[in-house]
């Protein structure tokens, strides 16, 4: 375990001190943080998102806005405690107004993401919207396996790696279900899959 504190903070020095991003100047000129990931670096499942958004860049920790409100419903409707998953997102610096990421953007902070699901080497990845199940699917090879989101909620992908089988659960984002009840309940039975995936 202390391997792995180590290395997850080794590569967050490695992205506060990030220059060549081109977010890297919205950061420090508007105080935000860099949003690495938080939770339990032995968990079975990761939890991955977009970028984050105003209150994550103005906090340092991901999911903790609207959606992350959302988010934490879901975890208590499975019984799972934040603390014991971790969550983290694609980009750790959030856009100039919530842009979607440049694919340079993506490129560049691509590495970590990776290095960071290597250390954990979870059992299941659960992608939060549309964008991350098709950036993670494609990072996994299944890329020919990709549907609309509205198909592939809640199915599982299996992908080969080097620490054994990986599942990958594509999910609605939580910010679908902030004003919106039935995606809430879609949401609530997705997690009840996801729970089964992990016990
Ligand atoms: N949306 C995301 O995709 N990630 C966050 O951390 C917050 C909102």
């Amino acid at each position: 375990m202390e391997n792995k504190i180590y290395k997850m903070s080794e590569i967050e020095k490695e992205l506060v001190a990030l220059e060549k991003s081109p977010l890297y100047r919205y950061r420090v000129k508007n105080n935000y943080q860099v949003v690495i990931g938080e939770g339990d670096l032995n968990s079975k499942i990761v939890f991955i998102g977009e970028a984050s958004g105003k209150k994550e860049a103005e906090t340092g920790k991901p999911f903790c806005g609207a959606s992350g409100k959302v988010l934490d419903e879901l975890l208590t409707h499975i019984g799972l405690a934040r603390e014991s998953v971790y969550i983290t997102n694609i980009i750790k610096d959030r856009p100039p107004e919530n842009r979607d990421p440049r694919p340079e953007e993506i490129e560049l902070y691509t590495p970590f993401l990776l290095r960071q699901i290597e250390i954990i080497q979870p059992k299941v990845i659960a992608t939060l919207g549309r964008y991350a199940m098709d950036f993670i699917m494609r990072q996994y090879g299944l890329e020919f396996e990709i549907l609309p989101i509205s198909q592939a909620h809640g199915k599982k992908f299996i992908s080969k790696t080097k620490w054994g089988d990986l599942y990958i659960i594509p999910l609605y984002h939580p910010a679908v279900a902030v004003y919106n009840r039935n995606k809430l309940d879609e949401l609530k039975k997705d997690f009840k899959i996801l729970k089964k995936v992990i016990i």
